[in-house]
């Protein structure tokens, strides 16, 4: 082995020291992230402003949709997922199972419309209408009611254990387990009438999911909400692992212009604007609001759920001490370093995730357009393909099925076209379907072989109501023959 030369071994040593140079850097900007293990619970302070207005109102959205199944629309449950019966109630609308490609497009729109919010505003969703930011939102403000603003609730937390400290905690845990509880009641009710649900619940009766399913919920819910609260947003939550990849430097998020605010400091008493500072006074008002207790001066953190409570405080504070609003503001990184900004509609991604989305709201609206009250479905008999009559002519069977999507009884005639001179065998051309039912009609077909040819023949099944004028259905069938 060659020994290493003065200058090969000057290399290493300068290696070595850049490197321990850019640990160092890499440690120091670590020690600047604030990574939330839970050690301590995080009491986030409630002030007014617009984003907290904001995410009232996303979060009554949110609980009106959910609680939706309470509602009553035309005499039945606005929102219902009848499996057994396998129909789905959306209001007014009515899904047979015939139609289900139109939820799967509505579960699709919910995911592309998740992209194209994550790729223009990041984690939006979390901090405006996920279910766990907006129950633990509901938890906290219960908590807030029972055991005072932040500071008194520290302070409890750490106080023995006494009379009055075990008669709050009691009640707010039970306030947690019933409202747990309801969310999974409220979630059952999507899947059963929710006045027979509750008539099984009081005659304790029923399948036994009406029974698991809230108790998952009371014991998810109550966990979740009621205790680990931001550290599902740290750790739990899949959307903040997949975030990353959707998001870019020009995805507008909650930030710090550190340009504008550093240095930070301090004002000096009866001072209300400082000339020696930035813009930022260092009151960590930003920090005490946030409900996943991360500091926005430190840079973008996987904590951050986008919620905008931080705008509102610096702009309170921002109000106070005489300076333009919009320390912390919306803004994406480029814009945060002076680099030219891409229009919205010219990002790839935007436009990738929008396009899917528009043909996402192009198939709903083409299946809400297209949803028939009268279906029809023909099976043509297969076994054998078609029998030959002792007078010579070529007979075929179908099984036709007639679904009545309305809410009364139905009346409706069939009828063929395709075959000059093709004879319908069957009970009677007119027959009765009962509301929200399948009527299962067996026919024979006759025909010539003159008047058909060789092989299959094109034919047309029509089923028209004669109690309903105007409401009709075709479908395609064929007449098979010799060939
Ligand atoms: S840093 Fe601001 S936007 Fe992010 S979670 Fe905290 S309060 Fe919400
Ligand atoms: S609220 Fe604004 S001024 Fe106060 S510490 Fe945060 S960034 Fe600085």
């Amino acid at each position: 082995m060659p020994e290493p030369t003065n200058k090969s071994q000057q290399e290493i040593k300068k290696s070595d020291e850049s490197e321990k140079d850019s640990l160092d850097q890499f440690y120091s900007e670590l020690s600047y992230w604030h990574v939330n293990m839970g050690e301590e619970s995080v009491h986030a302070k409630r002030i007014p402003g617009k984003y907290r207005r904001i995410k009232w109102t996303t979060a009554s959205l949110y609980l009106l949709f959910f609680f939706a199944p309470f509602l009553r629309w035309e005499g039945r449950q606005a929102l219902l997922f009848d499996i057994p019966q396998r129909k789905y109630y959306l209001f007014s609308i009515t899904i047979w199972p015939q139609d289900i490609w139109m939820l799967s497009i509505l579960l699709m729109t919910f995911f592309i419309s998740l992209f194209v919010a994550t790729t223009i505003a990041g984690r939006v969703f979390c901090g405006y209408i996920c279910c766990q930011t907006v129950s633990t939102d509901i938890f906290t403000w219960i908590e807030e009611k029972l055991e005072g603003q932040p500071p008194a609730r520290r302070a409890m937390d750490k106080a023995p254990w006494t009379g009055k400290k075990v008669g709050i905690k009691l009640a707010k845990h039970s306030i947690f387990l019933f409202l747990s509880l309801l969310t999974g009641v409220a979630f059952t009710a999507y899947f059963i009438d929710v006045y027979d649900l509750w008539q099984k619940y009081l005659s304790l009766q029923g399948p036994i999911y009406i029974w698991t399913v809230p108790a998952v919920f009371l014991i998810a819910f109550y966990i979740n909400a009621g205790f680990l609260r931001e550290q599902v947003c740290f750790w739990l939550c899949p959307y903040a692992r997949i975030q990353g990849v959707m998001a870019d430097p020009e995805t507008i998020l909650p930030t710090y212009d550190y340009h504008r605010g550093e240095p930070r400091g301090r004002l000096k008493k009866g001072s209300t604007s400082s000339q020696v500072h930035g813009d930022c006074v260092d009151c960590h008002l930003c920090v005490a609001v946030c409900p996943t207790g991360i500091d926005i001066r430190n840079g973008q953190q996987e904590g951050c759920i986008t919620c905008a409570l931080c705008l509102d405080a610096c702009d309170t504070i921002m109000c106070k001490v005489n300076k333009p609003k919009g320390l912390i503001r919306y803004m994406s990184l480029n814009e945060l370093n002076g680099k030219p900004t891409v229009p919205l509609f010219k990002r790839a991604r935007v436009l990738f995730y929008s396009t899917l989305l528009l043909c996402a709201f192009l198939g709903i609206g083409y299946g809400l357009t297209h949803l028939s009250p009268l279906d029809l479905m023909v099976i043509h008999d297969r076994q054998p393909l078609y029998v030959r009559l002792s007078d010579g002519s070529i007979q075929n069977k179908y099984t036709l099925k007639v679904i009545n999507k309305t809410d009364t009884d139905m009346e409706v005639k069939v009828s063929i076209q395709g075959i000059k001179k093709g004879v319908l065998v069957v009970p009677s051309r007119v027959f009765k379907i009962a509301a929200g039912k399948v009527k299962p009609v067996q026919l024979f077909l006759k025909a010539r072989p003159e008047d058909i040819g060789k092989g299959s023949v094109p034919i047309f099944f029509h089923v028209r109501s004669l109690t309903q004028p105007g409401m009709k259905k075709t479908y395609q069938s064929s007449f098979i023959g010799p060939s």
